[in-house]
């Protein structure tokens, strides 16, 4: 089975070439094995040739199978290579000949790939610890199919994809190498909805799997990251009061990948936040002799009262107004938008008042993501914690707006969350402004500023509602 996903679309340039191959093997007459890969979000795609000095006479394309979030290039471009050798493998023992060729090339341009044969070439023992390397499953089956073959022809690096300068012509392997990536692209389009069956190769003795995925790579962080992750999914149902299977319900990727995208400062704040962490006076963790909420001064600052005060400086039309051209640009469905804006503004919201607020709009075909979202809690949007449904909805939305199937990651989602956590960080820095004064650091007090600045502007506009005493 992982033998024929490999070959599967596999083809021979013409039919007249029929018996070329099975004499080229054969011969001295230098030959070029040229590969390529490539991932996109996860999904990984391979091309290949094998020609002579002047012509292609076979080609190779297909999907690299793996754990979507482990896909990079080193894989797609070392399953290019596996695909390309197991096929010379199949193709010498249908025929039953030897390869005795000794001018066979490999032409690849990732230099790891290449180090690595380089070194295959050369060792004469391979040490437990080299298994442990990134995509070694690849690499040992490269190794053992070149032995069955009984060679070793070299691979040599070469730029890849080149544009000739005027007047001049692309070495040979070079434009192979191009072909190679159009193959590669070719695969990546067609491929894009194929199931991703994962097949371990035989000469990969032992493969981790964590939660039914292989690991593939950064064995030792995905261990530790397992663990963590099971302490924390406690954790937070505990904290948020959810159900068991509550986590299961929240769409992590859209929210890790938010996360992971911040530079250290950035990162510390929105892991405070959506631990609900934050040094806000009222909590036991911070120990602050005084309680009071430093906007309102009416009540203890506890993280609930903290995220809905609405003296806060900063207030949720700024935020409104920020997810406005997000939801433009990724044309995010009206009634997704609705909602996001009623909840991160911490209005109620449920079936009931939603219908009773907007008697015109159906929203039986968004119940599920309703009652998804309450047993989640609506508020954790504010937190970056959405639920799986809603990308579904907004795909629906497109699909049948532009009649076609839409694919990839749910970018708009993390748009969405990025957004909203810059908003909060504003807030933050408005609420600390109010306690401490304005900082020294001028961008912080920047930030007040630009909040009352929007606020007086959005006054203005109404001014002719307003009373004296306003
Ligand atoms: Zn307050």
């Amino acid at each position: 089975m992982w033998e024929q996903q490999l070959l599967a679309t596999t083809q021979e340039a013409t039919q007249e070439d029929q018996t070329a191959l099975h004499e080229l093997l054969q011969d001295t007459q230098t030959m070029y094995l040229v590969s390529d890969g490539g991932a996109t979000d996860g999904h990984g795609y391979y091309g290949w040739v094998v020609a002579t000095g002047t012509k292609i006479i076979w080609r190779g394309k297909g999907k690299v199978l793996g754990t979507p979030y482990l896909m990079e290039s080193l894989r797609t471009e070392s399953v290019g290579m596996l695909s390309l050798t197991l096929f010379l493998h199949h193709y010498c023992t249908f025929h039953d000949i030897d390869l005795t060729n000794e001018n066979l090339f490999h032409y690849c341009d990732n230099s790891t790939v290449v180090k690595r044969m380089k070194w295959y070439r050369e060792r004469d023992i391979c040490s437990p610890n080299s298994h442990l390397t990134p995509d070694d499953d690849v690499q040992i089956q490269i190794e053992q199919t070149m032995a069955k073959l009984h060679t070793t022809f070299p691979t040599r690096w070469v730029k890849g994809h080149q544009t000739p300068k005027e007047n001049e012509e692309l070495p040979w392997e070079a434009t192979l190498n191009i072909e190679a990536d159009n193959l590669a692209n070719e695969a990546r389009d067609e491929t894009a909805n194929e199931p991703d069956n994962f097949f371990q190769y035989p000469a990969s003795k032992a493969m981790l799997y964590i939660r039914g995925q292989p690991i593939t790579r950064n064995i030792a962080r995905e261990i530790r990251f397992a663990w963590t992750s099971q302490d924390l999914r406690q954790y937070m149902t505990e904290h948020f009061k959810w159900k068991a299977t509550t986590a299961d319900l929240i769409d992590w990727y859209s929210h890790g990948s938010t996360l992971k995208s911040y530079e250290y400062y950035q990162h510390l704040f929105c892991i405070k936040l959506i631990h609900e962490r934050l040094p806000v006076l009222g909590e036991k963790f911070t120990a602050s002799p005084n309680k009071l909420c430093p906007c309102c001064k009416r009540c203890e600052e506890t993280t609930e009262h903290y995220m809905e005060c609405l003296k806060n400086p900063y207030q949720p039309d700024e935020l409104r107004d920020g997810l406005k051209p997000i939801f433009d640009k990724h044309e995010v469905d009206p009634i997704l938008r609705l909602m996001i804006n009623m909840a991160t503004a911490n209005q109620p919201i449920n079936r009931d008042i939603l219908e009773g607020v907007h008697p015109i709009i159906d929203f039986s075909p968004y119940y599920d993501l309703i009652q998804e979202q309450e047993e989640i809690g609506w508020n954790q949007l504010n937190l970056g914690r959405y639920g799986i449904s809603w990308d579904r909805c907004q795909r629906r939305f497109l699909e049948h707006k532009h009649k076609k199937k839409i694919t990839g990651e749910p970018k708009w989602i993390r748009n969405v969350i990025r957004e909203t956590w810059a908003y909060q960080k504003a807030r933050w820095i408005a609420r600390n402004e109010e306690l401490h004064g304005p900082s020294n650091n001028r961008a912080s007090s920047a930030a007040t500023k630009l909040a009352y600045l929007s606020r007086i502007q959005s006054l203005y506009k109404h001014e002719m509602d307003l009373l004296v005493q306003d």
